[in-house]
């Protein structure tokens, strides 16, 4: 492995410049289909793949999707096979003001790259490219056989994947999956997402005039819109911030010994989670106090409202508001189901409306969590691989957020085991502004992934 090893660090600014130049590409998947940016971009991908012995590489264009891009190397006989996943859309580049370096003119500075798509998810995809390469040009073979697949809707909510995935589902087949767009628990440090939270939504306009009135004329006797919308989002959570839907939480599974064990070795530092989370001096931390900030963010559900909305305080009369309204999403955890749980959402939100105001509820959409067993050959393995390539213990974590990519593969390469991990750490901002990158864990990344294809070769063949 050592040569291996060694060309990682010899081939390490050549795989900067390539990171480089596919950060150039403005490839933003919210905007419409087709985007010649991202055209642009799978191309791009698809040449380096190519460049470093990848084969049978090709864009690949779905009915009204962004381009994927997929390119394999089959060539180790009766050896395994890995199917790896990344992505090569971006996020929007939010307020152009607060960026310290154009968003799509990657710059380095203090050991970390900086620019739109740097970390998520280009270093994920550029990762597995500069740990093939390491194999190729100092083996001439991998330990595995590799197919490589790269989204080009993931930031959208990868819409197609799954039909992507049924149609090429015998030709996708494979022993373990490695999905390389999640967080490490601290830089340096690491680590396996082994669940994610799930999401429902819902929006709320209420009603209760149709229009606004002078509020000394005739407040009182008329009711405030405004208010009830406050009071019907106030009964949603307890006075911890926690969801108090009757029913909601029914099904909510606590850690199992195993599980809790994991997040009690986990190491937290609350200062640093308060300046991370930029909370204010007199601000607490939310929720059950007898559940640790690991317990909350990845095996209890959390309500937030994203919206809201009446009248601008600048400018307000002294009037009564006519109507107002509400955006409300609940992240959701094993096993609460997302139909059920977007039902008594709604019914909540409809629910004994103060005064008899009109209330009306949009539902949004409901998608899964994801949760997986980390144990067995293929995440022993895993994990020796990152602590070797990272020279540091390797943790399994959960991740508060919602990926939609990671249910469908699952359900189409049921069964096999799904790693997911990533180059993320808290400082990198993913999806803000100066989303940034830290080259030090980047290449560590990268000897993790040449060691990963090793590793996981003698642990599945
Ligand atoms: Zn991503």
């Amino acid at each position: 492995m050592q040569p291996v090893i060694e060309r990682i660090d010899q081939n390490f600014d050549r795989f900067c410049r390539d990171l480089e130049e596919l950060s150039r590409i403005p490839g933003i998947s919210a905007e419409a289909v087709p985007s010649e940016a991202l055209q642009q971009s799978a191309e791009a991908v698809r040449a380096q793949m190519e460049a470093v012995g990848l084969e049978n590489a090709r864009v690949l264009h779905l009915d009204g999707a962004h381009p994927y891009v997929y390119a394999d190397w089959l060539h180790a006989e009766g050896r395994p096979t890995l199917l790896l996943y990344a992505h090569h859309d971006v996020q929007p580049v939010g307020r152009l003001e607060r960026w310290h370096s154009p968003p799509f003119e990657p710059e380095i500075r203090d050991g970390r790259m900086y620019g739109r798509g740097v970390v998520d998810d280009k270093a994920g995809l550029v990762t597995h490219l500069a740990a093939i390469a390491a194999w190729l040009e100092v083996e001439g073979s991998l330990p595995c056989n590799v197919k490589f697949i790269v989204e080009g809707e993931e930031e959208t909510g990868s819409d197609h994947l799954e039909a992507f995935l049924e149609t090429h589902a015998s030709a996708l087949v494979a022993d373990c999956i490695l999905l390389t767009d999640t967080a490490n628990l601290d830089t340096g440090l690491p680590s396996i997402t082994t669940r994610l939270r799930g999401l429902v939504g819902a929006d709320i306009r209420v009603r209760g005039l149709d229009h606004p009135l002078h509020s000394g004329m005739w407040g009182g006797p008329v009711p405030d819109p405004v208010m009830a919308l406050v009071r019907i989002l106030s009964r949603l959570v307890d006075d911890h911030g926690d969801v108090a839907i009757p029913g909601f939480c029914d099904d909510v599974r606590s850690p199992n010994p195993v599980e809790r064990a994991q997040l009690e070795a986990l190491p937290f530092d609350e200062e640093a989670f308060r300046r991370d989370a930029g909370l204010m001096p007199t601000s607490q931390i939310g929720g059950d106090p007898a559940a640790s900030v690991y317990e909350k963010l990845w095996f209890r559900p959390a309500l937030s409202i994203n919206g809201l909305i009446s009248v601008p305080v600048k400018g307000a009369a002294n009037q009564l508001t006519d109507q107002a309204e509400a955006r409300i999403s609940v992240r959701l955890v094993p096993d609460q189901d997302p139909r059920r749980c977007l039902d008594l959402l709604v019914q909540e939100l409809k629910r004994d409306p103060p005064l008899g105001v009109e209330v009306e509820v949009i539902p949004g959409a409901a998608a899964i969590w994801w949760s997986t067993e980390a144990q067995g050959p293929a995440f022993d393995a895993a994990a020796r691989a990152m602590e070797r390539g990272y020279g540091a213990p390797c943790t399994f974590i959960g991740c508060g957020g919602t990926i939609p990519f990671v249910t469908p593969f699952a359900r189409v390469l049921g069964g096999v085991p799904a790693v997911l991990l990533g180059l993320e750490d808290p400082p990198c901002n993913a999806h803000g502004e100066n989303e940034s990158l830290h080259l030090g864990d980047w290449r560590k990344g990268m000897k993790a992934a040449a060691y990963l294809y090793r590793e996981l070769d003698s642990a599945l063949g």
